[in-house]
């Protein structure tokens, strides 16, 4: 990419793409074009039109989503296959029209079978049952996958899918109904510290295992991938490693310093047993993560909870 090259991102105000704007601007990139949800609704496709007709981006970064955990996906289950559908359809379709030089379309680990072989290739996509609590989201994220393939495939389109592992990091989405186990684990500690709470309410059993990645890593692998794949597969984005639910709540109790004791809620959902990304893929191509685990998480829980 050229540093005057106009890049559209889609999503610059969420977590995933205002860390994609912080990594452009970091790397020189002039040329930036953003739109919030009120200037630009993605579900309207003529608007999406008439804004690629003003524009006319050279790359786009597709990172506009409707997320949540596992509770979000499993209640506003309509929603997140309609709006994460639109909003792929509608930005992929006008890419086409309007000439895109290159197209990045973030996709979720979620995408993958329930049951899938651990760490989890991208070649096992649309290979078994998908996770129900999540399965509309993970519809949407694999119809985007599909139209970057065949839009590729059909119009010579080069646009790529990218596959993040579970993220946390800077404006992460902090309100216990919504947001994914680890920033709400943040709060409930911080705020059964503030309180002192005798005890903290974690969902389900502990044993699932997840894996997690601080989004200035999957920021800095999408300007990585923008310039060095070009292929109709999707890729993984990850650490490679991953841990239970459990060894996170330990982890977090500790940075936070809550005394207490955690009381396991088997009554909330597990989700999928476990989602550990095959990353041999991109490390084949020279990127790895950056930010461990700890140090990401004490990072997080300063600038979000110590006052300066
Ligand atoms: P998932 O990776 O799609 O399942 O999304 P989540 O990040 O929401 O949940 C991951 C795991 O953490 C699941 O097994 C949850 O039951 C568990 N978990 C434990 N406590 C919480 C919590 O307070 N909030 C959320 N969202 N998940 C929790």
């Amino acid at each position: 990419m050229n540093k005057t090259a106009k890049i559209y991102i889609a999503g610059h105000t969420g977590m995933v793409g205002s860390a994609i704007l912080r990594q452009l601007q970091a790397d020189g990139f002039k040329n930036i074009v953003v739109r919030n949800s009120k200037e630009l609704n993605l579900i309207h496709q003529e608007a999406v039109r008439d804004f690629f007709e003003v524009e006319k981006p050279d790359y786009v970064f597709l990172a506009a989503a409707k997320v949540g955990g596992i509770q979000a996906n499993n209640t506003f289950r309509a929603e997140f296959l309609y709006d994460n559908l639109m909003m792929a359809s509608n930005v992929i379709h006008a890419s086409y029209e309007y000439n895109v030089t290159k197209l990045l379309f973030l996709g979720s680990s979620c995408i993958y079978p329930k049951f899938a072989n651990q760490p989890i290739e991208e070649s096992s996509m649309l290979t078994g049952a998908l996770e129900p609590t999540n399965e509309p989201y993970a519809i949407a994220k694999i119809a985007g996958v599909k139209l970057c393939e065949n839009y590729r495939r059909q119009y010579g389109c080069d646009f790529i899918s990218v596959m993040p592992t579970n993220l946390y990091g800077p404006n992460d989405n902090f309100d216990l109904k919504t947001s994914h186990v680890l920033p709400a684990l943040l709060r409930k500690f911080h705020e059964a510290k503030e309180a002192d709470s005798p005890t903290v309410e974690v969902w389900g059993t502990g044993t699932p295992k997840r894996e997690f990645l601080h989004v200035d890593d999957l920021a800095s692998a999408c300007c990585f991938l923008m310039e060095q794949y070009s292929d109709g597969a999707p890729i993984n984005v990850g650490t490679g490693t991953d841990l239970s639910i459990k060894e996170l709540a330990e982890i977090i109790k500790e940075i936070v310093g809550f005394k207490g004791s955690i009381v396991w809620n088997s009554n909330k959902p597990d989700g999928t047993p476990r989602k550990l990304l095959d990353v041999s893929k991109i490390h084949d191509l020279g990127w790895r993560h950056q930010i461990e685990l700890v140090s990401g998480i004490e990072s997080v829980y300063k600038t979000r909870f110590i006052p300066t």
